[in-house]
């Protein structure tokens, strides 16, 4: 499980970074598509801040 923060302080999850990148655009087009985010910054956010979650979040129940 990898996790990351959106700009705007959201926890997103998925199984791998690259999935990550995807639940972190949708969850961008959908909460603040105004932002004009690129892919490039996604993934250089996935790159740069995703971490494993030592334990099982709230947010995963
Ligand atoms: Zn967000």
């Amino acid at each position: 499980m990898r996790a990351v923060r959106c700009w705007c302080d959201e926890l997103v999850a998925a199984e791998n970074d690259q999935r990550l990148v995807e639940v972190l655009r949708d969850h961008v087009s959908e909460a603040h598509p105004d932002e004009g985010r690129t892919d490039d910054d996604l993934r250089e956010r996935v790159a740069a801040e995703a971490e494993e979650p030592e334990e099982k979040p709230p947010w995963a129940y």
